[in-house]
């Protein structure tokens, strides 16, 4: 693979040496001779580099298509027809307008956010995904789809969001969106920058952990209710049971997660504070806006439990009954 790359800038060399006057492609970089950065932390002496940035001829073989919903919204993808484009732009731009709606952040992106244009690379199903996504973005293929946020801060940076086709439909595209959103206009910083206990790929965010509460119950379920909205029936069948306290989900992490917990539990936590403390939501925004992650646990930690009660009698108005078996 290194070896390859060396050889191309080598032949490329040549050329620019025997052909002065022509235009030409840069060459190549060699990045077996550069010290990339691991992690979300670039060290002194380091250059960060993303894989799809390393890997772009790779990609750009199997993503061979593009189409622009919209200047800040890029489709890249294997393979997709007509209406799952344009079904699929029609979905970003509602989910955006939406999502500025609820936060009234338009046009004002966080500090040090250079992570204008998103965009989403897919491909053409599961098998393909599995295939190529970790050679090609340097992430795990066990899951529906991940949003990747990069370095935000670096002029360089790209956000981008890798996906596949299932059903004609790409999946998850909503919820990773909105992470994608979240990062720009709520979240200061890169992945790593709030308190979490993921150490995984693609970020490899430094360990040891910081201390809880994480922001996790905050962006799974934010991801959930802006994509959602109020028609959410397998978080609303769950709703009745009661299974967590509102002070036990601000408290989700990496080692409690089950899909349940995660995604529809933090659905139910997030509309809750939307639609019943969004003056709490305000406060604890102002502090992750500018990345004052410390400020942020100390307002949950004074929350403790003070609004379980109120969150469990929401919870029966808007249960919903469980399909019968
Ligand atoms: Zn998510």
């Amino acid at each position: 693979m290194m070896k390859k790359i060396l050889l191309l800038s080598i032949v490329s060399a040549g050329l620019i040496a025997g052909c002065q006057t022509t235009q030409h492609a840069p060459a190549p970089i060699d990045y077996s001779t550069i010290k990339l950065a691991k992690g979300n932390i670039v060290k002194e002496g380091e250059t960060y580099v993303p894989a799809w940035v390393i890997n772009k001829d790779q990609i750009k073989q199997v993503l061979a298509f593009e189409h622009h919903c919209a200047d800040n919204l890029v489709l890249r993808y294997q393979k997709m027809s007509a209406s799952d484009i344009e079904e699929s732009c029609k979905l970003l731009k509602d989910t955006e307008e939406r999502f500025h709606q609820l936060f009234n952040r338009k046009g004002k992106p966080l500090l040090h956010d250079n992570n204008d244009v998103l965009r989403a690379n897919i491909y053409a199903g599961r098998d393909d995904y599995v295939k190529y996504v970790t050679d090609h973005f340097d992430v795990p293929s066990n899951n529906g789809g991940m949003y990747l946020e990069g370095l935000p801060h670096m002029e360089n940076n790209s956000a981008e969001y890798v996906a596949y086709l299932r059903n004609g439909k790409v999946w998850n595209l909503n919820h990773e969106f909105v992470h994608y959103l979240d990062g720009r206009f709520n979240t200061y910083g890169d992945y790593c920058s709030p308190p979490h206990d993921n150490h995984y790929g693609p970020e490899y965010c430094p360990t040891p952990a910081p201390e809880p509460p994480y922001l996790i119950w905050w962006g799974e379920g934010l991801g959930e209710y802006v994509a959602h909205m109020n028609d959410n029936k397998r978080a609303l069948q769950l709703a009745g049971d009661k299974t967590y306290q509102l002070s036990e989900l601000f408290y989700n992490n990496s080692a409690n997660w089950d899909t349940n917990r995660i995604y529809r539990w933090g659905y139910l936590a997030v509309r809750y504070m939307m639609e019943n403390q969004r003056d709490k939501v305000e406060e604890m925004l102002s502090h992750v806006r500018r990345g004052d992650y410390s400020r942020y646990q100390k307002i949950v930690k004074d929350w403790g439990t003070s609004m379980d009660s109120d969150f469990h009698a929401w919870l029966d108005t808007v249960a919903i009954a469980k399909d019968k078996k």
